[in-house]
């Protein structure tokens, strides 16, 4: 079966008379349980639901690995995958570009529970010197904000050569564009809040492992820790899947529209998105990507001509996040955190019509 099927039907139940193809999301805290808890598949909301159950097996198959464990947010499942790994004592190499919340919840929280945090660009790949005593190996490529990309399988290789465990973030490609478990790696991590759900009204997120009893040790966490999906959320969320396909074609085909487009500006340098074929990372990008994402970054000279620009926009949205069908742009160096120009600007393709979002760009520029 081809992705733009699977999508479709991943998850759902085998056709059965007078059900529906989805089934709705179900609401219990306790569900009716009389005797050995062990002997009923669900006893209580906070361990398990038929919801979470059903998104599960969609993105479990559609990540090809042998569990999935669904979280209240994107960060719930990196604090999980953090907290199932490491200890007081371990040490943890994480991408310095890579997503600010996660590295600070790695150096602040788990920093004051005794575990150690090193941090190296993901450009530049992982070598052996830098994994003396690293447990887990972080990555993220892309990188947000950067747009670096690094060869997944070539650092999981060294990694688990040192003894170390393999997490990749996968949120901006998503399980369609880039498969991290089939490249090594042991956890594959997304916010599903961006593009895998794509229509900018839930939080959520995951976790797939290729070893079951990696799969356990999550579950007893978001069990002990309550970190769990609502199941209207979680139901929005296999109900937005669908279309995953759909929406990915056309924001990709978008976002290398608007790449060319501002690459063709004089005003505007350092155009980044890894399908742009003279970008520094599309060699690597496709060989290991099947799509390139929605997520491009450009700068202007200055804050103020980022300013101008952003509020000179009619339909770009001023917005944080990216991945949704609505194009959104920021000006990213407004939050602190990342090393970045004041005036970078990244911009996520949504699903309008290309032509009308470049004229919307232009005009901007122009102003
Ligand atoms: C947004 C994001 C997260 C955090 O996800 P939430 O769902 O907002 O908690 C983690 N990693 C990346 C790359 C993100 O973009």
């Amino acid at each position: 079966m081809n992705d733009a099927t699977r999508v479709i039907r991943a998850g759902l139940p085998k056709p059965s008379q007078a059900e529906p193809f989805l089934p709705g999301p179900v609401f219990a805290a306790p569900f009716h349980l009389s005797g050995d808890p062990a002997r009923v598949p669900y006893s209580y909301g906070r361990l398990h639901n038929p919801t979470w159950a059903a998104y599960e097996a969609a993105i479990t198959e559609l990540e090809k690995s042998a569990a999935t464990v669904v979280f209240s947010s994107g960060m719930a499942a990196i604090a999980a995958t953090l907290g199932v790994v490491l200890k007081a004592g371990d040490t943890a190499l994480l991408p310095s570009d890579g997503y600010y919340t996660g590295r600070s919840l790695a150096s602040d929280v788990f920093g004051r529970f005794g575990v150690t945090t090193r941090t190296a660009p993901t450009a530049s790949g992982i070598h052996s010197e830098s994994l003396r005593g690293v447990k887990l190996v972080w990555l993220e490529s892309p990188g947000n904000p950067s747009l670096d990309v690094c060869d997944i399988a070539a650092c999981a290789r060294v990694a688990h050569d040192a003894g170390a465990l393999v997490a990749v973030d996968n949120t901006t490609p998503t399980c369609l564009g880039q498969q991290p478990l089939a490249l090594g790696a042991d956890f594959s991590v997304s916010s599903d809040t961006k593009m895998t759900t794509g229509h900018g009204d839930l939080i959520l997120g995951h976790v797939s492992v290729r070893d079951e009893g990696l799969a356990e040790t999550l579950r007893t966490w978001r069990k002990q820790m309550g970190a769990i999906a609502g199941p209207m959320e979680t139901w929005l969320a296999h109900r937005s899947l669908a279309t995953l396909h759909v929406r990915m074609e056309r924001q990709c085909r978008n976002a290398l529209a608007i790449a060319q487009f501002l690459g063709s500006r004089s005003d505007v340098h350092d155009v980044r998105y890894p399908g742009l074929p003279g970008d520094p990372s599309h060699a690597i990008a496709s060989r290991q990507m099947k799509y390139f994402g929605p997520v491009l970054r450009f700068a202007l000279p200055s804050r103020a001509h980022a300013e101008r620009f952003l509020s000179n926009c009619e339909l770009v949205y001023d917005a944080t996040s990216f991945g949704s069908l609505h194009t959104m742009a920021e000006r990213r160096a407004r939050w602190g955190g990342d090393v970045i120009e004041e005036g970078c600007i990244r911009l996520s393709a949504g699903c309008e019509d290309a032509q009308d979002l470049i004229a919307d760009l232009e005009r901007a520029l122009d102003r």
